[in-house]
């Protein structure tokens, strides 16, 4: 879809959609954001299209999307649409070159190898690779040095006015998901350097599309830098899709004629952003959830400090319920093994007249040392959060569980509430010091 085609498209809207302009290109074209506003004060999925110009079919899909009424069940959530990321690009490579000066055609022709064919451009008007302008281990997976048709980075992150404008919509949206639609092999993208638990969430969304879809997912980070997902993973912390929709088989760019099918294997969207809506809200209440006891084990952390012991406490919880509590008690005791882990796992199994403390979850201040997590393996608990990392180079609890012979595996999640954490450690070491 070229430039014209979006504002007419645009003109015709259904009244439940909302057009808005974000910014604008340095050649005065608009970047609008298509808005279906169910509730003010709900949370909003953001689609991006057609950030790489050649990629442009994208636009039309979300437009055939809106316009077969996709989107009409859905009244959890807002959504909004960056319709078209990258207007000047799309000018280019659709060969509308008339509408720059001779100078700046110019420079086009040169980025782009000396070919005359544009058909093939991806960046901007100034030959950047708006996909590798985010601020996201921004330029460490450089393509081109140099303005270019494709794989340019640009000068520093945002220097370029269409990502500083999406950039600067999302921060203010704060969306739960981000989708952004390309062209390049049926496949799904969502992992960018995330906590394991992060991990595993937004791989259970991106399942989700795989199934819908029949897309394949593409486990690959490293390879990935700059781009819009990349930043919405890493900075905002949010669940980020890129979804290449063009089959491998079609030659590029994608013709019209194509639309349909790719259509037809999306058009489950509405569903798939459902699902993705309850595990963003169940997160929200697991990290309530996850909160509460991680202040519980700190208050028991404390008062080891009080009694001139290391500041560790743990909480047991099953089903909701603190089923044990301890913290440390090593000196007081005379017991090498009175950690709070192994107190409180103690305490736990007595209640439940079992040592298999089955679907048990344990908070804990401090990652459980070699000892501990021996103990936690044996005691089969589910899963284990804890808050600072022990950074003495010792193996980490989740490769020893690993590693372990057994045939329970404990799932470790670290760094919750970590800085307050290992302040707490940190702060008794020093002062113990002095003394
Ligand atoms: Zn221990």
């Amino acid at each position: 879809m070229r430039y014209a085609e979006l504002l007419k498209r645009l003109a015709h809207l259904d009244k439940n959609y909302k057009v808005k302009v974000i910014g604008k290109t340095k050649f005065n074209r608009k970047i609008f954001a298509v808005e279906k506003i169910v509730d003010k004060s709900f949370s909003t999925a953001i689609f991006i299209s057609s950030i790489h110009a050649r990629e442009n079919i994208t636009s039309d899909l979300v437009f055939e999307m809106i316009e077969k009424n996709l989107f009409d069940k859905i009244d959890k959530f807002n959504l909004s649409f960056v319709v078209m990321a990258n207007p000047d690009g799309i000018e280019i490579q659709s060969g509308n070159l008339q509408s720059f000066s001779k100078r700046h055609q110019k420079k086009f022709l040169k980025m782009n190898g000396g070919k005359t064919d544009f058909s093939m451009w991806k960046a901007n008007a100034f030959g950047v690779d708006l996909n590798n302008n985010f601020d996201a281990n921004w330029g460490t997976n450089v393509h081109s040095v140099e303005p270019s048709s494709q794989g340019f980075v640009g000068k520093k992150p945002f220097n370029e006015r269409e990502t500083k404008a999406i950039a600067k919509y999302t921060k203010k949206i704060n969306p739960f998901i981000t989708i952004s639609y390309h062209t390049k092999g049926e496949e799904i993208y969502f992992n960018f350097f995330q906590e394991k638990q992060e991990f595993l969430r937004y791989e259970k969304i991106a399942k989700r599309f795989q199934e819908s879809t029949g897309y394949m997912i593409r486990n690959v980070e490293k390879s990935s830098s700059g781009g819009y997902k990349d930043w919405c993973v890493s900075k905002l912390k949010i669940p980020a899709l890129t979804i290449e929709v063009g089959n491998d088989n079609l030659s590029h760019p994608i013709e019209k004629e194509n639309l349909s099918e790719i259509f037809e294997k999306n058009k489950s969207i509405a569903f798939d952003l459902m699902f993705a809506y309850n595990e963003f809200e169940k997160s929200r209440w697991n990290m309530s959830y996850n909160e509460k006891f991680m202040k519980k084990a700190m208050s028991l952390a404390k008062k080891a400090y009080e009694a001139d012991e290391v500041p560790v406490g743990a909480v047991i919880v099953k089903d909701g319920e603190i089923l044990a509590s301890a913290f440390n008690k090593r000196e007081s005791s005379f017991d090498a093994t009175a950690h709070a882990e192994i107190l409180a796992i103690r305490k736990a199994c007595k209640k439940l007249g079992d040592f298999r403390l089955l679907g048990a979850e344990m908070y804990v201040t401090l990652e459980p040392c070699v000892m501990c997590t021996g103990a936690i393996l044996n005691s089969r608990i589910e899963n284990v959060y804890f808050g600072a990392y022990i950074s003495n180079g010792s193996i980490s609890a989740e490769e020893l569980s690993k590693r372990s012979e057994l045939n329970h595996k404990t799932n470790f999640f670290g760094g919750y509430l970590e800085k307050e954490n290992s302040d707490l450690v940190s702060s008794y070491f020093k002062e113990k010091r002095k003394k």
